[in-house]
């Protein structure tokens, strides 16, 4: 296994495409490869946003991967049109929560690096917030990492560049690599299936907004601050 390449799990979303970026900048575009999930999610159009933002990334080992069977074995409001976005209830997962999402992506995504010799999975999860979603929390990506190392008797490592940071601070690592734009422009993040700034409402496009928003405010001058 190369040290030195790869595998994104990309969703064209803001937080996997800032991780894409960033793994550009360190391991060199010929070396990163996309892994992306149709899962039956509301907007299909999110596998087609994805396809765009790699070619625009120049990104030439991009896979997609068919996983339209989900709704089969269970539903939830991003899988069924029919139930509506609610927001999380304290102490209870939002309704938008995919169970076993993070856990099938990843061994998917573990076994198709193997066979391309990649060792690193890079995966935009972040539990700061999205408390929400347990497959998102540092806890279980570590004991994934584990599981897959011995499920295929490899060293595999999951990298979670935004565990830890904030939206805001994920737009700030945007800025540092210089995609900020890019990323506000072309992503889609909107429960709604609005590319970009998105609908405004859903609860995943007033977490990106607001993040948005507090990071332009930390670049004004503490004059204008005041
Ligand atoms: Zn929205």
């Amino acid at each position: 296994m190369e040290r030195g390449k790869a595998l994104v799990v990309f969703s064209g979303g803001q937080d996997s495409t800032t991780c894409l970026a960033k793994a550009i900048k360190e391991y060199g575009r010929e070396n990163v490869s996309c892994i992306t999930f149709f899962y039956g999610q509301r907007h299909s159009l999110e596998v087609e946003v994805a396809k765009k933002i790699a070619a625009d990334f120049g990104i030439a080992d991009h896979k997609v991967i068919q996983m339209d069977w989900y709704n089969q074995i269970t539903t939830n409001s991003l899988l069924d049109p029919n139930l509506e976005i609610a927001r999380a209830e304290a102490s209870k997962c939002p309704n938008t929560v995919v169970d076993g999402r993070n856990m099938l992506f990843f061994t998917v995504a573990a076994v198709y690096a193997k066979s391309r010799g990649i060792r690193d999975i890079i995966t935009g999860v972040c539990e700061t917030d999205f408390s929400g979603y347990p497959d998102c929390r540092d806890v279980f990506v570590k004991s994934c990492n584990v599981t897959l190392n011995l499920a295929m008797d490899t060293t595999f490592r999951l990298v979670t560049p935004l565990m830890d940071l904030t939206k805001a601070e994920t737009w700030a690592l945007a800025d540092r690599l210089g995609v900020l734009e890019y990323v506000e422009k072309n992503t889609l993040t909107c429960y709604n299936g609005v590319v970009g700034a998105g609908c405004g409402k859903c609860p995943s496009c007033l977490l990106r907004n607001r993040g948005l928003a507090e990071y332009r405010q930390t670049l004004k001058s503490p004059l204008e601050n005041s």
